[in-house]
Order: C-alpha cells, then structure tokens, then sequence
C-alpha cells in the first residue's frame, strides 16, 4: 500500500506490508525490501539454504547404482602398501562370509 508521495522528493515513498518471514506488518522505504528486520532476512535464508541443500542432498545421494553392486568397505583408490590392501581383501571376503582361496 502506498502511503504518500511529495512531488520530487523520492524519501517521503513509503509503503506499509507484511513480513515475508513473520507477517508482522513494517514500513518499506524501497519497493524491493521483503522482511521487516535484518534478523527475519537471516532466518529466511537459513530456510531456504536448508530446503535447497535437502533438495540436493536427495538428488545426489548415494544410491545402490554409486557403489555398483553391494556395498563394500573396499574403496575405489586402492592403498599403496600391498599387503595392507591384501588384508583388506581378506577381511572384505570374511565379512562377505566368501570361502578363502
Ligand atoms: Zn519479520
């Protein structure tokens, strides 16, 4: 709602809404402001970094495909010191319950 306007003077435009974040009613000096308090801005941007990190956490998780098939404790780099990645294998087949060669 546009209160008052005074001929060449732009500082007297104000307007009278609502706070996106609390709905408290505020006064607005520039048609672009939204939140009646630096503090309601703030918590508004957590909100919305929190929906769009979920979003993306939900898109980019891991799925049964990521880790091809099962799930094992090998991973993809394997270690330099071959009989450590030796005992890992080991220990991989007894935790997979896989006869021993
Ligand atoms: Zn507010």
């Amino acid at each position: 709602m546009l209160l008052k306007k005074i001929k060449n003077d732009p500082q007297t435009i104000f307007w009278v809404t609502k706070c996106k974040y609390c709905g408290s009613l505020f006064i607005k000096f520039q048609n672009a402001t939204k939140y009646c308090s630096p503090k309601c801005r703030g918590n508004s941007d957590l909100e919305h970094t929190e929906k769009r990190v979920r979003k993306h956490r939900k898109n980019h998780s891991k799925t049964d495909d990521y880790w091809g098939l099962g799930s094992g404790y090998l991973h993809g780099t394997p270690k330099n010191n071959f009989e450590e990645e030796h005992k890992a294998i080991l220990r991989e087949r007894r935790r997979l319950k896989l006869p021993a060669k």
